[in-house]
């Protein structure tokens, strides 16, 4: 008989979450291999939008797969009717196509030692006293550590006996072919656009040649996604596409708690629940979270704790603050509808500056004058 291959570390699911931790393993000289359900390179409904945060966290440059940067984002808000837009000099989002991102980042853990099963499936996970068993559609894999990274509906959190994740939001994701005259109007900005979709927001990302156009709503059942998309269409002038692909997904919110962790099992990524609630942006948190992961493993005294506190002094406290921040922005319209008409500018520069990293959601709300400021009068 034929002995299950054994590696010090098993990373299931090849998203921006398991390579990243891989790559970390890899380098710190683990055996780790990443089982990957799909074959790379394989479509992952996604915006596509790297923030400068996002790149900060990648230890090599990406500019090969980068479709597109832009230097500004637009923010829109309707109802009242209001544009403001925020510049900067560095590229406020880089677009990527998840398929090429993804691989870029599979193929850099494996250039670095990591082996990579693809096209295999996880389907149980057994803990043993020494390690965990993973039965995979193309056989038994041990492993002393498992790091879950297969995204928001986890199969090896279920397994492992951890509750369904509270709180994600559906979103739609569509890839569009618009003719030449139209596609330049949008191909300059990155476009989000309030007060359209219930609880939510839509948006446009230009790719190479094409747009990412996508609809979420933070609050489940409150709209069809698919009415709330062709009516964003026939807003942008978009409707009649040259070409369209719709993909559904889901984007976790809420993070796990203190349930990060079993024994030899860690949760990263999405499978953790670590989106951004303003944003929706989930891959600074799952490039992150997987390095965190994959650091509390080389250290090596008790990984479980370890990978739970450095999540605790990184992301949780600034995701608890953003959660916050989501309820103003999408429970409460009206207030959100006051404060975009009185200080629109002001809250898409301090946007912008989050997503570039200049400043944390914790730092804005630690510096009252920035917020106590959004809610005076302005000066006529
Ligand atoms: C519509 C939409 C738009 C978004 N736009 C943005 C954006 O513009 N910017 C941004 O930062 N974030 C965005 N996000 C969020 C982002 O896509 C996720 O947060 C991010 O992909 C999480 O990465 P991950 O590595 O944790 O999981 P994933 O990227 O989901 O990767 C999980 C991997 O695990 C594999 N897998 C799953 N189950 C198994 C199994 N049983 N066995 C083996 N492999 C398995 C999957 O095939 C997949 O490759 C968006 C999400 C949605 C839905």
């Amino acid at each position: 008989m034929i002995a299950a291959p054994h590696f010090d570390v098993a990373v299931v699911g090849a998203g921006p979450a398991g390579s990243a931790a891989a790559l970390v393993l890899a380098r710190g000289g683990r055996r780790v291999v990443i089982i990957e359900k799909a074959v790379p390179p394989r479509y992952k409904t996604c915006g596509g939008g790297l923030l400068v945060r996002t790149l900060l966290l990648l230890p090599f440059d990406i500019r090969s797969v980068v479709e597109r940067e832009c230097f500004t984002a637009e923010l829109h808000h309707h109802a009242p009717g209001l544009s403001f837009s925020a510049r900067r000099e560095r590229p406020v989002v880089s677009m990527v196509m998840r398929d090429r991102f993804d691989q870029l980042l599979t193929t850099a853990a494996q250039n670095s030692g990591a082996e990579l099963f693809a096209g295999t499936s996880v389907l149980e996970v057994a803990s043993r006293s020494d390690g965990v068993e993973l039965k995979t559609s193309t056989g038994l894999v041990t492993a002393r550590f498992v790091i879950a990274a297969d995204g928001a509906g986890s199969l090896v959190a279920r397994r492992a006996g951890l509750p369904e994740l509270r709180h994600v939001l559906p979103a739609l994701e569509c890839e569009v072919t618009v003719d030449a005259a139209r596609f330049e109007k949008f191909r300059h900005a990155a476009r989000f656009d309030f007060g359209l979709t219930p609880h939510g927001y839509a948006w446009v990302f230009p790719k190479r040649e094409h747009l990412s156009i996508g609809v979420l709503t933070t609050r489940r059942g409150s709209c069809n996604l698919n009415d709330e998309y062709a009516r964003y269409l026939a807003h942008l002038g978009l409707d009649g596409p040259v070409k369209e692909e719709r993909h559904g997904h889901m984007i976790p919110v809420r993070p796990r708690e203190k349930m990060f962790a079993v024994p030899r099992i860690l949760l990263v990524g999405d499978a953790a629940g670590l989106a951004d609630p303003v944003t929706a942006e989930g891959i600074s948190a799952a490039i992150l979270s997987g390095q965190l992961a994959a650091q509390s493993i080389l250290e090596g005294t008790d990984v479980q704790r370890a990978y739970r506190e450095k999540l605790q002094t990184t992301l949780l406290p600034e995701l608890r603050v953003a959660r916050v921040l989501a309820r103003v922005l999408y429970d409460f319209p009206r207030v959100r509808a006051a404060l975009f008409a009185r200080h629109g500018q002001r809250l898409s520069e301090l946007l912008t500056r989050v997503v570039m990293g200049e400043t944390s959601y914790r730092d804005a709300v630690r510096r009252p004058e920035d917020y106590l400021k959004l809610f005076r009068k302005r000066r006529p």
